[in-house]
């Protein structure tokens, strides 16, 4: 299969953007140089922010009639559909996704929220009220330029949630894509532009996170940040929000994810074989992958006996390979963090029963799915994410004990509850600190289901009507009749 061509440009104001400094985009694959892309720096953030300011005053896309805003929209997601395989080998190259994955799920995905929310535009509406004699006008106005920061993991997918409910409401968006996983998103931008949406309304600038992010975070004429990262990262998002604007700060970040499985469960090699798949899919590096096994102990054995005939099974490899299932990860400073994970958990106790190793790949970042028993709440395989194939199993006895144990980390964001008992997973359900629940299956919820962490894993939500209300303020006018 030819490789598709590379980007070598950010895209800002309708046009390929080329000046400056850039920085390499090598393959995870193999580590040879896919591009180079501009490291964008203060000067360019701050020329593509007021260029999307301008494009929003000058009323061209806020004030367009809610129909031909549609048509563009859905022609967007058309030629999102129409380039998918190409989207998909670019970011299999720089980012290491399995490309039928790829396709079929990130790529996919992204058309299709770009769609929903396209035929979400002329369904929405305010809110009017009498009292008094007066009529209260309750409006959502678009808030101005929004900044997005993004992800490797879902790099298509993630960009959609953030900015197709940002530009339905009429703004204008700011976009800097994760380093390892940039080359689809800057083509996103230009299909955008090819279905119509006019220049300046959805721009990608390239660079690293500590300068062209921060630089586009800091500005004053952002108003809103829309994130989705690590927690140290969020944590500056919001120190840089205080040291300028005030804008808003939206953030979706990481989960150590608990995963209960009590005896009864209905269907145990269903849960087993959907457990296991959910934590090493796209290599364990999914915020909401249920990475904390919690085993009741009248099972614990049996249930370690097929994992780890079904993790058996996963074949590591080239993603550009049909029979691959888990690509390499996506980038050299991630393969070095979760190997230090792994010695840390050998290093406090933990047993490696699977894995713990690397396969015998010439070159490229590739980790072999790995599961480790023995676990106790107090290690750090348990408590910090690892984003990675890597799977921490621990045992339970009592109801009350595995959720006082889910619940014992300063994350939130999902969790998975086994049981054929519907009291039980109603009770276990309603004190799970997350922001969703799993009930007898992990995973999925579709682009209608809101999507949001609670504690340290975030605030606000993606996907579902009730993600518009980042991206804009409630205005009310009251007039006296
Ligand atoms: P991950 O650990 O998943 O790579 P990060 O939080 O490090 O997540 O990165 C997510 C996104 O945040 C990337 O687009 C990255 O470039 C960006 N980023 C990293 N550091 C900063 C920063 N200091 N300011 C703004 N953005 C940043």
């Amino acid at each position: 299969m030819a490789e598709p061509s590379k980007p070598d440009y950010a895209y800002v104001n309708g046009e390929p953007y080329r000046a400056g400094e850039t920085f390499d985009i090598t393959s995870p694959i193999d580590e040879r140089l896919l591009t180079t892309l501009p490291t964008m720096n203060e000067g360019a953030v701050d020329d593509a922010v007021l260029g999307a300011k301008q494009v929003f005053d000058s009323g061209v896309w806020r004030h367009m009639p809610k129909g031909q805003k549609q048509a563009i929209l859905l022609k967007f997601a058309d030629l999102i559909d129409a380039h998918a395989e190409t989207l998909a080998q670019l970011q299999t190259l720089d980012m290491g996704m399995p490309l039928a994955m790829c396709q079929n799920k990130d790529i996919a995905a992204c058309a299709n929220t770009m769609r929903w929310y396209a035929h979400a535009i002329d369904k929405v509406y305010g809110e009017t009220m009498t009292d008094d004699g007066k009529v209260t006008l309750i409006t959502r106005e678009p808030v101005g330029v929004v900044g997005c920061i993004t992800p490797w993991n879902f790099p298509c997918m993630i960009v959609a949630w953030k900015i197709a409910p940002a530009l339905i409401l009429g703004n204008s968006v700011v976009l800097k894509p994760a380093e390892s996983a940039s080359m689809a998103v800057v083509k996103l931008a230009e299909l955008a532009v090819q279905a119509g949406l006019p220049p300046g309304v959805f721009n990608v600038i390239t660079g690293y996170g500590h300068s062209t992010g921060k630089a586009l975070a800091l500005h004053d004429e952002v108003r809103v940040m829309a994130f989705t990262g690590s927690g140290a990262v969020g944590a500056k998002l919001l120190q840089y929000a205080g040291q300028s604007n005030l804008k808003r700060v939206y953030l979706e970040l990481g989960g150590k994810n608990a995963n209960i499985i009590f005896p009864d469960v209905p269907n145990l090699d269903k849960a087993v074989k959907n457990s296991v798949m959910a934590i090493f899919a796209n290599s364990g590096q999914i915020c909401a992958s249920p990475s904390r096994l919690l085993v009741h102990r009248d099972i614990h054995d049996v249930f370690v006996e097929k994992a780890i005939a079904i993790a058996k099974t996963l074949r590591v490899g080239n993603p550009l390979r049909e029979c691959t299932t888990l690509g390499p990860v996506a980038n050299k400073a991630q393969y070095d963090s979760i190997l230090s994970h792994i010695a840390r958990g050998r290093e406090q106790g933990a047993t490696c029963v699977l894995g713990g190793d690397t396969p015998d790949i010439p070159s490229g970042y590739y980790i072999n799915p790995t599961i480790f028993t023995g676990v106790t709440p107090d290690m750090d395989i348990a408590r910090q994410e690892i984003f990675g194939p890597v799977l921490s199993i621990l045992s339970f006895d009592s109801t009350e004990q595995a959720v006082a144990m889910a619940n014992d980390t300063e994350y939130g964001l999902t969790a998975g509850v086994w049981t054929a008992n519907i009291s039980i997973a109603h009770t276990v359900a309603q004190h799970l600190e997350t922001g969703t629940v799993f009930v007898n299956h992990f995973g999925g919820g579709g682009i209608d289901t809101p999507f949001g962490g609670v504690k340290q894993s975030g605030n606000g939500v993606d996907r579902s009507l009730h993600a518009l209300d980042k991206y804009c303020h409630i205005k009310s006018t009251i007039i006296q009749v």
